[in-house]
């Protein structure tokens, strides 16, 4: 019988393991061959991570989980498409899972290449032009804003990610009033390992 946290209790989870690995003191639990073997039936992940592909933000490293824990959805920059809509979708409305991460990091280099296009106005070629199609609404709000670094960018693009996630799924945006799911924003920063709450939806 699957146990379900609470979104707070499933936040609560990744800050202490986040903290763990900001200490370097991470225990690296749910590794083993008895927890591999534990899940060959199904999966109760309590988080489901949509965070940038960027090498250093490993999701399962950062937040110290190890199998089972979070379900993962990566793409640079963090760019929503129809096939991570799906994937979110699958998580909590099949999966269960009470609590949806969105993760960006400082320094990102989609949201650098997203402000460098809209400072010069050339835009990138082949499919990076995609990336930095879905970013430009964020860097040009930051703009608006008076938020000309990066950093400023990757926090409001987190922001946005959030809101347009409720915005475009029905089965989040019940799962959030219903209270039985929430969507926190997070930005992680290279140098430190800390991943710090910048935004949340729903009832933590
Ligand atoms: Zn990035």
């Amino acid at each position: 019988m699957a146990t379900y946290l609470t979104p707070a209790l499933a936040w609560r989870r990744l800050r202490e393991g986040n903290e763990r690995f900001v200490a370097g003191e991470s225990s690296h639990p749910n590794q083993d061959a008895s927890r591999r073997s534990s899940l060959v039936e199904n999966q109760h992940p309590f988080a489901v991570i949509f965070g940038c592909s960027d090498s250093r933000l490993a999701a399962e490293i950062i937040f110290d989980l190890g199998l089972g824990d979070a379900f993962v959805v990566r793409t640079a920059g963090q760019v929503i498409d129809d096939a991570v809509l799906g994937s979110l979708e699958y998580s909590i409305g099949v999966l269960g899972v009470p609590l949806i991460v969105v993760l960006g990091h400082d320094s990102c280099g989609a949201v650098s290449a997203t402000k460098t296009a809209v400072e010069t106005g050339k835009m990138p070629v082949g499919f990076i032009r995609d990336l930095v199609e879905r970013i430009t609404p964020s860097v040009l709000t930051s703009l608006r804003n008076n938020e000309t670094e990066v950093n400023d960018m990757v926090v409001e693009h987190v922001k946005q990610t959030s809101q347009r996630l409720v915005d475009s799924s029905r089965v989040i945006s019940t799962a959030i009033e219903t209270g039985r799911a929430a969507v926190i924003g997070l930005s992680y920063s290279l140098a430190e390992g800390r991943a710090d709450l910048v935004s949340g939806i729903g009832d933590l």
